[in-house]
């Protein structure tokens, strides 16, 4: 069993315009993620911060730039412990990071992501309203979009849709909608959940993912009920419960130990008593294996 992890923070809030997330990867540590992984049996490793420039610093145009220097941080972070055989866990920071993370994780066989969120994440410079690169990173990684951050540490696309399934959406632009449904990626949207069950679409999930060896889940803290993490920068309602989160997490964990992951958007300034990064971290340790019994 593989059984180092690396912790590694990148603080960047360059993605949306909200204030705060920049802030998540403390209040993840908080909540007590390096313990609880040690109680597990993990060799854990917290390699701490990259540096991003804070966000007052810069004029608007230095914006994508600078989130291209983080996500080049973070692609050689995830080749880094890749290489070391280790498992590396990311916290944002705002969604834009997972750019590098998936891209570093892909970067030498291809990997299947489950990409647990309120949001498509698809949307490209010409169909996003805000601008926001946090609200493009799906669509980034599958090739549509900014060429630079399409191209992060190597050219082209690097993930084919087919290998991609979102779980938890419920608040999709109207040309997102279209541009994701012709994506070929696999989409369980709330509705689904609520007819079918999350157990269901997890397993199916799962099983369309099965020809991969390896699963990245990049989590999105606003997948969650605004009720259980009111913390998070895009909150939407109507999302998952902390039960069908955590069971989400149980059946990944029974089929595959994921390569990676990724916690993002968890923003403490409009938390309750750091309720939300307290549940992201009881759904990383079901990730990795923690069971009730
Ligand atoms: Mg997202
Ligand atoms: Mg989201």
């Amino acid at each position: 069993m593989r059984n180092r992890i690396q912790i590694i923070g990148v603080p960047t809030d360059l993605g949306q315009t909200h204030r705060g997330v920049d802030m998540g990867p403390s209040a993840i540590r908080y909540a007590g993620l390096v313990p609880r992984l040690t109680e597990l049996g993990y060799r854990v490793t917290d390699r701490g911060n990259f540096h991003v420039p804070v966000r007052g610093s810069l004029q608007k145009d230095e914006l994508l730039p600078a989130i291209h220097k983080a996500c080049e941080a973070a692609y050689r972070a995830a080749q880094e412990a890749v290489s070391k055989g280790d498992l590396p866990i990311f916290l944002g920071g705002d969604h834009s990071i997972s750019i590098g993370t998936v891209s570093g994780m892909a970067d030498v066989s291809p990997v299947g992501v489950i990409w647990v969120d309120a949001h498509g994440d698809f949307n490209t410079p010409e169909t996003s309203k805000s601008g926001n690169i946090h609200g493009m990173a799906l669509a980034i990684l599958t090739g549509k979009g900014y060429s630079e951050l399409v191209n992060i540490g190597k050219e082209g696309r690097k993930l084919n849709p087919a290998n991609v399934v979102v779980i938890g959406v419920r608040d999709l632009d109207s040309e997102e909608k279209e541009l994701l449904r012709e994506s070929g990626v696999t989409v369980y949207t709330m509705r689904d959940i609520d007819e079918r069950g999350i157990s269901v679409c997890t397993h199916e999930a799962l099983d369309h993912l099965h020809p991969m060896e390896r699963i990245h889940v990049s989590l999105d803290v606003d997948c969650l009920d605004p009720l259980v993490a009111p913390g998070v920068g895009t909150p939407v309602p109507g999302g998952l419960t902390y039960r069908e989160a955590h069971l989400l997490m149980e059946i990944v964990a029974d089929i595959h130990t994921p390569v990676s992951m990724d916690i993002v958007e968890i923003n403490p300034l409009i938390d309750v008593r750091n309720q939300s990064a307290q549940a992201a971290v009881d759904l990383c340790v079901s990730l990795f294996g923690k069971t009730i019994l």
